[in-house]
């Protein structure tokens, strides 16, 4: 209930009648939501992400009547339906299946069922399978509902510290090198804060490109958010590629990177910053340190480096 709406009905009951519990509310609250009959749709509903107290009324309500629930993975999904005493009927929806399943779905939707999408954790559709189902339903003219929520990549963003006015989510980068480092130039681009999912096993030799690709900017690794080992490590991208240098991380993992520099800095300024620097050290080192200090990528630098040395006598 939004703060500006009327209590509901239940609500001024049980005040009239004294003080009112927290438990007291919320029965009221999901009673007078199941009391109310649910729509013919497409639900789109966030599930925790860890933590399954993260659930919030609206989805408690959807789910436990929808006529089916597309999960990512039945099996996992069942844990959270059985935790609520969910009975509706799941069916598994992920990109091997899809096609099928969107005709199905759609023609479902059309005959006035009311059909729930969740994923693995989160929020459904980000870096999860069901974009092309909700295209398919916008098409048909059918509703497609909103039931917001948990979401890690805003769980990360939000307690990061980094900031929050204008960001860019990335989903995964690519788990190649070279394909990763290319995107990471593209995301240098980017006036925000970037939000990027990266897996354990990956995280080191991400955070190595991101440093070298991205230049010295603020940092996050938001790890296990909402569970028992939740961890916040903030640094530079420098200093975090460093601590995690050979290592793999445990659990889910994302990557939180603050905005470059807002004046961009000038090939003048790093030409000359790079022919002090290259009198007491070599360019691979130059290219580091200035990195380091101009908050620049130091392939840049090396590149400007390079071709310097190509004009000199
Ligand atoms: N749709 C989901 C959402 O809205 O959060 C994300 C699904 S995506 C396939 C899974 C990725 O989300 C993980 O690899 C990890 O990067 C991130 N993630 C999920 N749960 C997390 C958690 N509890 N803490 C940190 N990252 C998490």
């Amino acid at each position: 209930m939004s703060v500006s709406e009327e209590p509901s009905p239940s609500h001024r009951k049980s005040s009239e009648q004294g003080e009112r519990s927290l438990a007291g509310c919320v029965t009221t609250d999901i009673a007078d939501l199941l009391a109310k009959p649910l729509t013919a749709g497409l639900y789109l509903v966030a599930t925790p992400i860890g933590n399954l107290a993260d659930m919030t009324l609206r989805a408690l309500s959807v789910l436990s009547r929808a006529d089916v629930i597309y999960c990512e993975d039945t099996r996992h999904s069942a844990k959270l339906l059985q935790h609520y005493a969910i009975a509706a009927k799941t069916r598994p929806f992920h990109e091997h299946n899809e096609e099928r399943e969107i005709e199905r779905a759609i023609s479902d939707l059309e005959s006035g069922k009311r059909i729930a999408m969740i994923s693995d954790a989160g929020t459904p559709l980000l870096s999860d399978p069901g974009f092309k189902l909700v295209r398919a339903a916008a098409a048909a003219g059918v509703p497609v509902i909103s039931i917001p929520g948990p979401s890690a990549a805003l769980a990360a963003l939000t307690s990061s510290g980094l900031p929050t006015d204008s960001f860019f989510f990335a989903g995964f980068l690519p788990p190649k090198q070279a394909a990763r480092r290319a995107r990471l130039v593209e995301l240098s681009q980017i006036p925000g804060s970037l939000v990027i999912f990266e897996a354990p096993h990956r995280v080191a030799e991400a955070l190595a490109d991101m440093a070298d690709v991205l230049g010295e900017r603020a940092a996050v690794i938001a790890r296990e958010l909402t569970k028992l080992h939740e961890d916040i490590v903030r640094g530079s991208l420098r200093t975090l590629a460093e601590a995690t240098f050979g290592e793999t991380l445990k659990g889910e993992i994302v990557l939180v990177v603050g905005p470059g520099r807002a004046e961009p800095v000038s090939d003048e300024t790093i030409n000359a910053r790079l022919a002090e620097a290259l009198e007491g050290m070599s360019l691979k080192d130059a290219a580091k340190a200035l990195a380091d200090e101009l908050g620049v990528p130091k392939a840049r630098i090396y590149g400007l480096g390079i071709k310097a040395k190509g004009r000199s006598p």
